[in-house]
């Protein structure tokens, strides 16, 4: 064969085989788990990986779905105790705690009892009596590990919902860095884990905007993370009230302090997913003091009357854009 038939068929070959195991250009796949949409994309990927990385997020729910009789914590919940408990629940349990106390309970996972009466489905108050029966379960000092071993005293339940998407999108990233995935956006409902790209833009959804608006755009690069809490997110009005998701651990009821959502800008995802939460308890004022003592960590707060504030280690252009300093 001449030299240069030899080298097109080469081409050729390549250019088929690349083709057939689907691994040129992007693979997107949008499913629902977690009790939330999800979209990963992801770059020079196979389907075969996406598979089982959705195969992965798959088994987080079942580990953590506190309405799933078959999950790990709602035995955990039921019983108390669970001797056997598995390395990514006793993982998760023991930086949710750690999370906790950093935020002085703003974040509790022991929240279980009282979020489990609250049904933003179908829009109804709980009673108050019940509301403060449950809140006396409330402590995360009420959870103890001791290796395989979680012990919850006192009749506290465990609601893991608001670090759980930010742990799954850490762990996915994670897996998929090992996978040889240079590049790839991943949405989990809310937290947004990017890496790859020189520069990357993360948007932060207007508040009660058609899905997909954005109030402004975070520039960054390398490898982000943005978390975002709202009251928009999960909510119902009755009579002239708005209930939302996002609760108070001291009062049972939902946070109601000015704040229409905060978003965490970080690179640790399932700190920065806890911290969403627990900075829409907070408050501007108290969140903006606890994340200047946490390195690595900002903040872009939507207040009621849609004012955008951030933390110092932000800068913003005036119009659009947020941009992390250097040395922020
Ligand atoms: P989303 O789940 O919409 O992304 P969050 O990350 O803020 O929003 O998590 C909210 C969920 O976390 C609620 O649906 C509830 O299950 C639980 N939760 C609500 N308030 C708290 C709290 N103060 N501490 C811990 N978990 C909470
Ligand atoms: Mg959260």
């Amino acid at each position: 064969m001449n030299k240069k038939i030899a080298i097109i068929l080469a081409f050729a070959v390549a250019v088929c085989s690349i083709f057939t195991s689907g691994c040129a250009g992007v693979k997107v796949r949008t499913f629902y788990a977690l009790d939330t949409s999800i979209k990963i994309t992801a770059y020079n990927c196979t389907d075969e990986i996406i598979d089982s990385m959705v195969e992965r997020v798959n088994s987080f729910d079942a580990i953590f779905n506190i309405y799933n009789k078959d999950s790990e914590i709602y035995k955990l919940n039921q019983e108390g105790r669970l001797e056997e408990a598995s390395e990514t629940l006793v993982s998760v349990l023991s930086q949710s705690l750690n999370y906790a106390s950093m935020t002085e309970g703003a974040f509790d996972p022991t929240i279980g009892a009282v979020s489990m009466l609250w049904d933003f489905e179908n829009g109804t108050v709980p009673k108050d009596e019940d509301i403060q029966s449950a809140l006396k379960t409330v402590d995360y000092k009420n959870v103890a590990i001791s290796g395989k071993r979680i012990i919850l005293k006192n009749g506290a339940k465990l609601d893991l919902g608001a670090v759980v998407k930010g742990y799954a999108v850490g762990n996915i990233a994670s897996r998929l860095k090992l996978d040889g995935i240079k590049r790839a956006t991943l949405d989990f409902g809310g937290t947004v884990y990017v890496f790859g790209e020189k520069s990357i833009k993360v948007g932060i959804q207007t508040p009660f905007g058609k899905a997909g608006e954005i109030s402004a755009e975070i520039a960054a690069a390398g490898q982000t993370v943005v978390a975002t809490s709202g009251n928009y997110q999960r909510y119902f009005d009755k009579d002239g009230k708005r209930y939302h998701h996002i609760l108070d651990p001291k009062t049972g009821y939902p946070v109601n302090n000015g704040l229409q959502s905060v978003s965490v800008i970080g690179s640790t995802a399932a700190m920065d997913d806890a911290f969403s939460t627990a900075l829409f308890v907070l408050g501007r004022e108290k969140a903006t003091e606890l994340i200047n003592r946490v390195k690595g960590m900002q903040a872009v707060f939507i207040s009621d009357d849609d004012t955008m504030y951030h933390t110092s280690g932000l800068e913003y252009d005036g119009n659009y854009t947020f941009t992390i300093k250097q040395n922020g």
